[in-house]
């Protein structure tokens, strides 16, 4: 292995790790990523690839506004291609009660000057032209924009090489090594890295990953199911949110998905369920529990080193089946709503695990203990957007020892101090 030992070893290579190794490079560190699978392998790109701050908790409206900020540039930036579009983000509300809740969290938005605001039918028309959508209204962000999640982690993978990181992939972190009260480096399978510090951003892994340090994360994985098109006649630059979730890409395919998921039973739902005892009853429409080969084949890694060791090798890349009866009523839905699309048919179809916290907020924090421990992970289904600013705040955490932004919202002990129970405003 060359560059070694590094400043900083990154788990994972998602958007979150891809990222803090593209700020953290730039800063002038010297880092290496491991990633069991291949970059961008899981969730990252395997999303809607919405970038919103519309709907946002209000604790992650600053970070997702700096998050915009950085997108706008992120091309020129990285060098490459990533179909940003400044599109704006549309929700369409389906009853008066949507609209009013819609309404208490503008009041959010406007604290942060944030330009949401609620759009009637002639503006929808504008919008997304040739909708039948609903008669309730809808709340636009003009500021919001999405862009194409294959894309988006390995270009700013290859523009962290650019500026000296190393990537390695087939690469599973089997344990971290602890020296005293810090971390030292990482056990893998391809060797032994020293660090003084070191970056989690595995994702769905995380909870599993941090369970082997004595640290106990809520956290349970919900299967996302998405559909694409064939090329359809431009309707919409904004991406959509009306009971199915629609981005419109450059090429004319159309990304359509519901918010509606199915939840595998494992492990973690048991050992955390009474974490999301309030989420599940909030949420109890959206999800569907399945008992499946899961349950067992990933039981024993929570508790035994060589389980785990085991598991990640035999999952180099979760890739679970769509459920494809979801996505053809959405598209049954869409072409009542879009009557454009009349003729599209599913071109392409998968689903990703998306890894949910209680309180549907990440935790991103540098650790007392042990030291040199970096976390980023729980993005719950909206850490696609937030993924450049993640990166720019780890690259701080380690460059300058504190964060530019707030990250009080995120503290890992919010889950033991019960600080992490309430559901934000999120919508
Ligand atoms: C269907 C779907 C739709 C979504 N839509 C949106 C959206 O529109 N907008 C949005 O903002 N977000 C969206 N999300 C959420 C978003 O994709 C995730 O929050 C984000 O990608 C998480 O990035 P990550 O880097 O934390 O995790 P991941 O992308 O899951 O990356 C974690 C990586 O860590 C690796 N890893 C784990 N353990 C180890 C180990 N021990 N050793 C080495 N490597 C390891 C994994 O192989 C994986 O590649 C969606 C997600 C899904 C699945």
């Amino acid at each position: 292995m060359t560059n070694l030992p590094a400043d900083a070893v990154v788990i994972g290579a998602g958007i979150a790790g891809a990222a803090s190794a593209f700020y953290m490079a730039s800063r002038g560190l010297n880092v290496v990523v491991c990633e069991k699978g291949r970059i961008a392998g899981e969730q990252s790109s395997r999303n809607w690839g919405f970038v919103r701050q519309q709907g946002r908790d209000p604790a992650e409206i600053p970070l997702m506004m700096e998050a915009n900020r950085l997108w706008r540039g992120l091309e020129r930036e990285l060098n490459a291609d990533l179909e940003w579009t400044a599109g704006g983000n549309m929700v369409v509300f389906r009853d008066e009660a949507e609209r009013a809740m819609f309404g208490r969290w503008l009041d959010h938005a406007k604290a942060h000057g944030l330009d949401s605001r609620m759009v009637d039918r002639a503006d929808i028309d504008r919008i997304a032209t040739g909708t039948n959508f609903g008669e309730h209204g809808a709340i636009y962000t003009p500021s919001d924009g999405h862009a194409e999640p294959a894309k988006v982690t390995p270009a700013l993978a290859r523009a962290a090489e650019g500026r000296g990181a190393t990537f390695l992939e087939n690469c599973a972190v089997f344990r971290l090594i602890r020296e005293g009260g810090r971390v030292a480096g990482v056990e893998t399978e391809q060797g032994e890295i020293r660090a003084p510090v070191v970056v989690l951003t595995t994702g769905a892994w995380s909870s599993k990953m941090l369970s082997h340090l004595g640290l106990k994360l809520p956290q349970v994985w919900v299967t996302g199911s998405v559909g694409r098109t064939d090329p359809q006649p431009e309707f919409a630059k904004s991406a959509i949110w009306a009971g199915v979730g629609i981005r419109q890409r450059r090429d004319g395919t159309v990304n359509f998905a519901r918010r509606s998921a199915d939840h595998d039973l494992m492990v973690q739902s048991l050992l955390h369920g009474r974490s999301f005892r309030k989420l599940s009853r909030q949420h109890a429409g959206d999800f569907r529990i399945r008992f499946r080969k899961l349950l067992l084949d990933t039981a024993m890694g929570h508790f035994s080193d060589a389980a785990l060791a085991n598991e990640l090798l035999r999952h180099r890349v979760l890739d679970p089946k769509p459920n494809m009866q979801v996505l053809e009523e959405a598209l049954a839905e869409l072409k009542q709503a879009i009557p454009a699309l009349k003729a599209a048919r599913i071109d392409r179809s998968w689903a990703g695990y998306i890894d949910m916290t209680p309180d549907l907020l990440p935790v991103i924090e540098a650790m007392d203990e042990p030291q040199g421990l970096v976390i980023a992970t729980g993005f719950s289904g909206h850490g696609f957007g937030m993924g450049p600013i993640v990166g720019r705040l780890v690259s701080e955490i380690v460059a300058d020892g504190r964060p530019s932004l707030d990250l009080a919202a995120f503290r890992f002990g919010r889950f033991a101090d019960g600080t992490a129970l309430e559901v934000g405003t999120a919508v």
